[in-house]
């Protein structure tokens, strides 16, 4: 399969690159309702459902690292973007992703999964208390699906990194319900897709995703009652954009730009190329 390097250089603000050892998932939750890796998948001519494809970007981290190392900063790495790390379709292929997170230390892999029931049984046989370069997320926006951040706390993570929340699409207002003990970073924003089409369970029955052919909108005081609490648990906060297709529209919608992102486990984040743009842009 022949796949590009489309997402190096991600335009999400809360990573550095994008890296997909494969594509391709299958919908399990509300949230995934208006997945846009089906619009994705779709247009390079693949079924984004119900089947997997390997990449051929495994050979980005090593060029990365390199970059990082010599420059002694790391990058935040979104692990597939376009499919679920933990899907078991892959599990023939995740020990050779595994290594190739193991020898590029400089990177930060950001890895959210809607699946972290899975994770226990397809860490590598050297987890231990967790690498310091593997950040787990659970991604959640709705009360349904909360539970997620329980079973993602059972799992150890390194000293030096985070468990973290994507609450993206927010679908509801869970600021009352959610509890944030053992995580440490949370991203919310609005829904990007939009489309019929829906393959979820349709027994959950869940808020019009059934004839909702646009975006399902995110309520700002949703959003700002979060924000709430991560301040009051001191948690970074993070809003990446209103209910828009584009990653970064309506930033600013809570007051100001909120990009909290926690440390980096040694050394300095690296400055994405587009922040350099705009501090220019500022003082000229
Ligand atoms: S788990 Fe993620 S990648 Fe898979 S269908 Fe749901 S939203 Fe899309």
């Amino acid at each position: 399969m022949l796949f590009s390097a489309e997402m190096e250089n991600s335009r999400i603000a809360w990573t550095h690159h994008t890296e997909n050892f494969w594509l391709g998932c299958d919908m399990i939750a509300p949230e995934c309702a208006h997945c846009y890796i089906g619009r994705i998948l779709r247009r390079q001519g693949r079924q984004p459902w119900g089947q997997l494809y390997r990449s051929t970007t495994w050979g980005n981290p090593d060029k990365w690292e390199a970059e990082a190392a010599a420059q002694r900063k790391c990058l935040r790495v979104f692990t597939n973007s376009l499919s679920d790390f933990f899907h078991t379709a892959a599990d023939a292929w995740r020990p050779a992703a595994w290594e190739v997170i193991r020898r590029t230390p400089h990177l930060v892999y950001l890895i959210l999964t809607k699946r972290p029931e899975l994770i226990a049984r397809r860490l590598p046989p050297d987890w231990g208390g967790g690498w310091h370069n593997v950040w787990l997320g659970v991604s959640t926006g709705c009360k349904q699906t909360l539970n997620k951040m329980e079973s993602l706390r059972r799992i150890a993570v390194h000293p030096k990194a985070v468990r973290f929340l994507s609450a993206e699409p927010l679908l509801e207002d869970i600021a009352e319900d959610i509890d944030l003990s053992g995580f440490g970073w949370v991203i919310v924003g609005g829904e990007s897709g939009s489309g019929p089409q829906y393959l979820w369970d349709p027994n959950a029955d869940w808020r019009k995703e059934f004839d909702q052919r646009g975006r399902r909108e995110m309520l700002l005081q949703w959003a700002r009652r979060l924000r709430i609490v991560c301040k009051e648990a001191q948690v970074p906060f993070f809003f990446k954009q209103v209910t828009a297709f584009r990653p970064g529209q309506g930033e600013e919608a809570l007051g100001r730009t909120y990009h909290e992102v926690p440390p980096p486990p040694f050394a300095r984040w690296a400055v994405k190329p587009e922040q350099t743009q705009l501090r220019m842009a500022r003082v000229s």
